[in-house]
Order: structure tokens, then C-alpha cells, then sequence
């Protein structure tokens, strides 16, 4: 489907700003594809809004509030190409949440945000607040919060117009209110408890003296090597197609390392990160980089890293199990971030303590993942996805 002959084309020529599908409620012909996908993947309803004055093309998926009537999920502003993509991407998003709150019980269901723009170009103030103000009209049915190209300074902005945005700077004060800042931190904390959980399963003792390799030195790889260094592995082997991050890793962590760190780290191209060998290798870069091809090319025990979707599909799920490498399904591992900015909504305040506290749940989540997947004989991402998918029907039943 084109960007012409598509729901926001026809919204456009309807004057319709604000336009909502249901399973049962198809508004458009042109929206029937959608609604199909939706009753296939369970979702409740997606909202399209569309203000042609600030460029603001976006969708907000809730998939499933069984578990809790707000739904939480981060707003990602990508330049798509074209509203099918835009649409697929919230809709298979926005249930990942409801996922990964499951399993890390956090006490909220699954939704998310996609802006349909490009953020040098389009991230206006302006977009924000008609964001924001669209987000206020939906009464806290959806929460919003940092993702791709949406960072804490602009969830600040937006909270001028909405209470239901979370993921504030660090500095942010309003009465009980305390920003809870950047998540990567927590997110790759919560990595390194998912990589011992890894560890005690396989009976391959502590992190000192193991081998990690890392895709993507972001935010978060980047954390995490400093993290693992303090750990005390024996070598971090980093990999990212942006020189600058290779730079900052290269340099910074050196010096924090005191000059040991040159000799611990190496830095590959690209492709070559798959066929390092080590103990464990960590995807903290894009989704669906686990597949046939680069599966058959590992050289490792472990698969434990951040990326959200790492499996191109349930084939390389299968192909990991087959090769005996223990993969950390996503979502499990990497709910830190989701921990985090989900504190800053808790009547109280945002305290590092609780944060932390529920962080530490992400081994015994993950052990439980392992010894389901070892008694079934059942990949660790199906198995996730049946203990995410009971604890939601439980709601379900029980509300
Ligand atoms: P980021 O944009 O800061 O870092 C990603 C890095 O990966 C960048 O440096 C980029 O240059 C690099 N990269 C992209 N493609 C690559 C490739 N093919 N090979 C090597 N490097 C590549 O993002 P981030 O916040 O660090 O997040 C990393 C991943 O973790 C994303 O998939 C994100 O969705 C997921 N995640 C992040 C958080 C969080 O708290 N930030 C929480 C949960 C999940």
C-alpha cells in the first residue's frame, strides 16, 4: 500500500484528525487489512491521527489491557516507508509490551507510539504538543515515553500538555514527581543479571574471565561493556557501523580501564561480530539479526543482549535450541528500561531502591524461562510466550 491510496490519504480528503479501528469496527475499506492483523494478534484497538499543519502522522496500538486499564509503551519516530510499514511496526510493538510487562509483572498492559516522520526534519515542539494534547484525550487509556528519536527532553516538552507521558529527565521535580532519566543504564544493568542467570543455567560459573561480544555501542552496549569490564571479563569484542560509537567505546572505556582495558577490547567489522568466538554473544543493536544465516554462523554459548525482536522468526528460535546455544528470549532480558520508566509513575515517587529490586527479578523470570524450555524440549521464546500469554489469560479470567 502506498502513502497515497492508504487510511491517513483518506482521513486527509475526510478532514478526519483522529480516526479509530477496532476488530469490530472497521471505519474505512482501506482499514480492513489492519483490523484483520488485529484480530489476529489479539490487539484492542489502534487510534491514527493525522494534523497535515505540524507534519503529525501517527498511530497508538493498545494491545491488550487485561492485566491493568493503562496501557504503557514508548513513542518511536522513524521515517517509514510507507503507513503499511508504520502501521505493522506499532501493531507488532505494542504487543511485545503487553509481553514484557507480563513477564517483569509490571502492573501495566501493552501499547505504543509510532510517529510516521523524520525527526531531523519533522520534531517540532508543535508536533509534540498535538501529540501530547491527542495523548491527554485518550484519558491515560495509553501512557507514552522515550523510544527511537523520542528522548527525555521530549517527553518533557510534551508534559506541558499531558500527565500521561513518563520517562522524564533525571532534574524533573513536580511535587511527588521525580523524572526518572535516561533507562539505558537500567536496561543494561538488567542485561548483566540476565547474562548470570545465562551463566548458572549452563553451569559456566561467574562473568569474571568470559568473552562477550557486543553489537551496537549505543546507549545501552555501551553501558554494558562498562558494566561487564567491572565484572571482570577477560575481553569484550565490540562491533557498530558508526564510527563515532566505536571511538567512544575504544577511547573512553580505555581510560576508565586505566590503559588494561586496550588489551581486553577489540572492535570488528560488522558481519565478523557473528563469528567471533566467545561465551557470550549480546545483540544491542537493531531487531531481527538472528537468523538462518547468522545463527549458523555463532560461535557461542549464550545469546544475551537488548535488541528488541532479535529472531527474524520462530525458525531461528528452533535453529539457536538445535545448536545448543541458550538464547535469553528478548523481551525478558531487556525489561529494565521498561522497569524504569514505569517506577516514575508509582504514587510515591521514583526510587532507585524498588527499581532495583525489580530488576534483580529478571534471573529467577529468566532461570524459570530455562527450566520450562529444558522440561518441554520447547525453544526459550516459545516457552516466554506461553508463560507471558498465561499470566494474561489469568487476568483475563480473574477481572
Ligand atoms: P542506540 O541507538 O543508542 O544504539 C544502537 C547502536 O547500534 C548504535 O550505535 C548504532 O550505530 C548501532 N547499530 C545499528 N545497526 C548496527 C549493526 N548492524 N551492527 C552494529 N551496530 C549497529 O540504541 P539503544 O538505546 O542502545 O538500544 C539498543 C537496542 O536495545 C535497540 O534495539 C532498542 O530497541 C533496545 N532496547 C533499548 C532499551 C533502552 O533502555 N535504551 C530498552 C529496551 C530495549
Amino acid at each position: 500500500m502506498g502513502e497515497n491510496n492508504g487510511v491517513f490519504e483518506r482521513m486527509l480528503e475526510n478532514s478526519q484528525r483522529k480516526l479509530e479501528v477496532r476488530p469490530d469496527l472497521v471505519p474505512y475499506p482501506e482499514a480492513e487489512w489492519i483490523a484483520e492483523v488485529m484480530r489476529k494478534e489479539g490487539h484492542e484497538r489502534i487510534y491514527l491521527f493525522y494534523h497535515p499543519e505540524v507534519k503529525l502522522k501517527t498511530a497508538i496500538a493498545i494491545h491488550n489491557r487485561a492485566i491493568a486499564e493503562q496501557a504503557l509503551g514508548g513513542i518511536r519516530m522513524l521515517q517509514y516507508r510507507d503507513e503499511k510499514e508504520a502501521i505493522t511496526d506499532v501493531l507488532r510493538l505494542s504487543k511485545a509490551m503487553t509481553y514484557k510487562a507480563a513477564i517483569a509483572g509490571i502492573k501495566k498492559g501493552g501499547a505504543k507510539c509510532v510517529v510516521w516522520g523524520n525527526p531531523r526534519e519533522d520534531k517540532t515542539n508543535f508536533l509534540l504538543w498535538e501529540l501530547a494534547e491527542e495523548i491527554e484525550a485518550l484519558r491515560g487509556e495509553y501512557i507514552g515515553g522515550e523510544d527511537m528519536n523520542i528522548d527525555e527532553q521530549d517527553v518533557r516538552l510534551m508534559r506541558m500538555k499531558t500527565s500521561f507521558v513518563a520517562g522524564l529527565p533525571e532534574t524533573y521535580r513536580y511535587g511527588k514527581l521525580r523524572g526518572s532519566g535516561d533507562p539505558s543504564p537500567v536496561t543494561a544493568r538488567g542485561i548483566v543479571y540476565g547474562m548470570k542467570a545465562c551463566l548458572r543455567f549452563l553451569n559456566m560459573g561467574p562473568l569474571e574471565g568470559k568473552t562477550v561480544a557486543i553489537q551496537g555501542l549505543g546507549k545501552v552496549g555501551y553501558r554494558l561493556a562498562e558494566f561487564l569490564y567491572q565484572e571482570g571479563v577477560k575481553q569484550i569484542i565490540g562491533s557498530d557501523i558508526d564510527p563515532r560509537r566505536i571511538a567512544h567505546f575504544q577511547e573512553e572505556l580505555k581510560e576508565k580501564a586505566l590503559g588494561e582495558f586496550k588489551k581486553l577490547s577489540k572492535v570488528v567489522a560488522q558481519e565478523e561480530i557473528f563469528s567471533q568466538e566467545c561465551d557470550i554473544f549480546a545483540p544491542c543493536a537493531a531487531g531481527g539479526i538472528l537468523t538462518k544465516q547468522t545463527v549458523s554462523n555463532l560461535r557461542c554459548r549464550i545469546v544475551a543482549g537488548a535488541a528488541n525482536n532479535q529472531l527474524q522468526d520462530s525458525v531461528a528460535g528452533k535453529l539457536l535450541m538445535k545448536k545448543g546455544i541458550l538464547y535469553a528470549p528478548d523481551y525478558v532480558i531487556n525489561a529494565g528500561g521498561l522497569i524504569n520508566v514505569d517506577d516514575e509513575r508509582h504514587p510515591d515517587g521514583y526510587s532507585e531502591v524498588r527499581v532495583q529490586e525489580k530488576l534483580e527479578s529478571i534471573f529467577p523470570n529468566l532461570m524459570k524461562v530455562f527450566w520450562y524450555s529444558k522440561r518441554l524440549n520447547l525453544p526459550t521464546n516459545i516457552v516466554a510466550d506461553m508463560l507471558a500469554e498465561e499470566k494474561i489469560y489469568l487476568a483475563q479470567i480473574l477481572r
